[in-house]
């Protein structure tokens, strides 16, 4: 079932266990835009039969927040212009000349190219793909877009983030609703969880911008901007107390400036922000 945010905007909810990420849905007059195209055809198509109940104008644009496999795998299953930035279409070239058999999915994983959560959702979702091609995106724009779909704005854009370099936000003015997909987390390199320290203030100021009240996040669903702003303002908390790649100092130093101990969410953030001081003194 679609949960409803406001009078035009829905999300299906994310599922942990099987690695999929929340997909946002924006309806107008005369069009419909989706937000992120799941990651798999099994789960495009579970998406678009719940789109099917509500009766709403056709699907014609996809937004695709970012290049990680779980966000976009479903693309194939939408006959709709598929957006994407010129960032997020340079990542995807590899994945649209990839085969998609067995053996290639094998060899993508030894090659650390996928992961292998990837491989086995691709495998239990998808049986028939020895002759897969992922399609190629349609609309490629560089900072912003905005998309009409009668009497309903959409506005697309580029955000700095934490998560990856190729993030792609959508904002709905009239409803207040922000589809961020995964922008506003960490990522991970070698095993290693890190939040990208240099840019979690412009990340956040990006966001801001936007007068939103709903925010619907990747791996999350849904945040109400009190929730939002909490988790903005532990992340800057975090980030603060961390000036080296020592997570003792970091906590000596967190516990001095706000003469408390920090949180759970604080403590993970600030291991985060030490794992980012951890990589860029190795490279
Ligand atoms: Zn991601």
């Amino acid at each position: 079932m679609l949960n409803k945010i406001s009078d035009k905007t829905y999300y299906l909810s994310d599922q942990e266990d099987k690695g999929r990420p929340a997909l946002g849905l924006v309806s107008g007059d005369h069009s419909s835009l989706i937000i992120d195209a799941g990651n798999s055809p099994r789960h495009a198509e579970e998406f678009l039969q719940e789109i099917e109940k509500l009766n709403l104008p056709r699907v014609e644009y996809a937004v695709i927040t970012h290049a990680h496999w779980d966000h976009f795998m479903g693309m194939n299953e939408f006959d709709a212009t598929i957006i994407v930035n010129h960032q997020t279409n340079d990542l995807l070239q590899r994945w649209l000349n990839f085969s998609y058999d067995d053996l290639s999915l094998q060899k993508r994983v030894s090659d650390k190219q996928m992961s292998p959560q990837c491989m086995e959702i691709l495998q239990e979702d998808m049986p028939d793909r020895d002759n897969f091609k992922l399609r190629t995106p349609d609309l490629i724009f560089d900072k912003s877009l905005v998309i009409d779909l009668g009497n309903k704005k959409c506005v697309i854009e580029t955000v700095e983030s934490t998560h990856t370099t190729d993030s792609t936000i959508v904002y709905i003015p009239d409803e207040k609703v922000l589809f961020l997909g995964d922008c506003a987390y960490g990522t991970t390199t070698n095993g290693l969880f890190y939040f990208k320290q240099s840019l979690l203030m412009p990340m956040i100021r990006d966001i801001q911008k936007f007068d939103a009240e709903w925010f619907v996040l990747g791996h999350e669903s849904i945040c109400d901007l009190e929730e939002m702003d909490l988790y903005w303002k532990e992340l800057i908390a975090a980030s603060a107390a961390v000036k080296s790649a020592s997570l003792q100092k970091a906590e000596e130093s967190f516990k001095a400036q706000n003469k408390r101990e920090p949180n759970e969410n604080e403590l993970f953030f600030i291991k985060a922000f030490v794992n980012d001081r951890i990589i860029k003194s190795q490279s």
